[in-house]
């Protein structure tokens, strides 16, 4: 059976899934709404580690990931003069050594990019061999206003007036996801987001002639931490986050990103590595993107027609490095349950839900406490953890491959009914 569904937000996930469901049955309709008026392709570096490779390979999409990924080849941590303290190798695929560098890094604008470039061309083959009008289509500048739901269908209503009726809506529009909200009420979607008390600010400035390939990170008094990451790239992405109360940036996200700028500047602007050269960089810049950071921890990932994917129902924080890698196994268990249970979407959505729930947990651990810890505020507690990241880093060639890693590819369930490659 066909179905005619919508998804909300042309991110990571909602290309992806836009694919899947297509492969599966030509004659799916899709609709893609995205609110921003074109590709939004800001953000620094996503890793791809744990099940996202395997399941970019079933799509036939790695060997164009990887020709994008960068080149990062680990990451040192330095004092304020900028001299090495601490340093961690990257680690390669199936590998779990302390650092922050993975074999396969990718801009999050490319992986848009190339998810989204990958979704068109299927369609453009797809509608050439069946001759049909179903496939995909995007619309940019749109969103939803409202969502009304009968046993048969979701009635939606968009930003321009327009309604229609789709089988199954799909919210893949990211952690503060209006679709979540509308769907499920104001009061259980607030009470989804759970602080991890970290602000993020991600933006990026010309690269210097000393930066290479390595990462750097720095830990500033006052509980803030600075990296940089250059790899391969002509310019260089800074990444500030504090864990500092702050009433002034809590206020800044409802406003523009001028003042998400000057909040974020009033915050750094005395730390004590290149604050000079960064708060240059930060006003200059025109990628800048700024969030509270935290976790979407929802009881129910769906109700009636409406699903959430990605972000919008299980964002595990970029902190854990894995947003994407839980976004694209998402889509791929959505779509599998859907093609196996087409004619009961009902049904198929509370089979994502129990499937998805291990690997949620799995991603979802890190706690607040344990992260405030990677924020000292003095410059006694800075050089405690400093000795503290020294120790570890001497030791990490201990941490060798891992079982639990080399299980990941074997927990991705099978649906032949997608049609993938492998
Ligand atoms: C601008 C941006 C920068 C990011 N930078 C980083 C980063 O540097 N590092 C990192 O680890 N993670 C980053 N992320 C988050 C990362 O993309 C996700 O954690 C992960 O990939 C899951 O993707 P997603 O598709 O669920 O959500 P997202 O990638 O957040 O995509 C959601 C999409 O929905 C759109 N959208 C939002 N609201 C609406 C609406 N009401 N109607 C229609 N469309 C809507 C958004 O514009 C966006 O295109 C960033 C996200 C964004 C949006």
């Amino acid at each position: 059976m066909s179905l005619n569904i919508l998804i909300v937000g042309a991110g990571i996930c909602g290309p992806a899934l836009a694919m899947l469901l297509q492969k599966t049955n030509p004659q799916n309709n899709i609709k893609i709404v995205e609110r921003f008026p074109s590709l939004r392709l800001a953000g620094q570096q996503v890793d791809l580690k744990t099940q996202a490779p395997h399941i970019l390979r079933k799509m036939g999409l790695m060997d164009e990931i990887k020709s994008r990924c960068v080149n990062e080849t680990g990451l040192e941590m330095v004092d304020s003069k900028g001299k090495q303290v601490a340093f961690f190798g990257a680690s390669a695929a199936g590998e779990s050594r302390p650092g922050l560098t993975s074999e396969h890094e990718i801009m999050r604008g490319d992986m848009v990019q190339v998810l989204y470039d990958a979704s068109l061309k299927q369609d453009a083959e797809v509608r050439a061999t069946s001759g049909g009008t179903a496939g995909v289509t995007y619309e940019f500048g749109q969103t939803i206003t409202a969502l009304n739901q009968s046993p048969n269908g979701v009635e939606v209503t968009f930003l321009d007036g327009q309604q229609a009726r789709y089988d199954l809506v799909v919210a893949a529009d990211g952690q503060g996801s209006r679709t979540r909200r509308l769907a499920f009420g104001k009061e259980v979607s607030d009470a989804s987001f759970k602080s991890l008390g970290i602000h993020g600010g991600y933006f990026s400035i010309p690269r210097i002639q000393d930066e290479g390939s390595l990462a750097r990170g720095h830990l500033a008094p006052g509980s803030r931490m600075i990296m940089t990451r250059t790899s391969d790239r002509p310019v260089t992405g800074v990444l500030l986050f504090t864990t500092k109360a702050s009433p002034t940036l809590n206020a800044a996200y409802k406003e523009s990103i001028e003042k998400q700028k000057e909040a974020f500047i009033e915050m750094f602007r005395d730390s004590d590595w290149q604050a000079d050269r960064l708060m240059a960089g930060l006003a200059a810049s025109e990628d800048f993107y700024a969030h509270e950071l935290g976790q979407v921890k929802m009881d129910q990932l769906s109700t009636g027609r409406v699903v959430l994917l990605g972000d919008a129902g299980y964002c595990p924080s970029p902190f854990t490095g894995l947003g994407t890698n839980l976004c694209l196994m998402g889509a791929y268990v959505l779509a599998g349950e859907l093609a196996r249970q087409g004619n009961d979407v009902v049904g198929a959505l509370k089979s994502y839900d129990e499937k998805m729930r291990p690997f949620i947990d799995d991603c979802q651990q890190y706690s607040p406490g344990t992260l405030s810890l990677f924020f000292p505020s003095s410059r006694l507690g800075i050089w405690s953890m400093l000795q503290l990241l020294r120790a570890v880093a001497k030791m990490s060639g201990l941490f060798s491959r891992s079982p639990k890693e080399d299980e990941h590819w074997k927990r991705i369930p099978e649906y032949p009914e997608l049609k993938l490659t492998s």
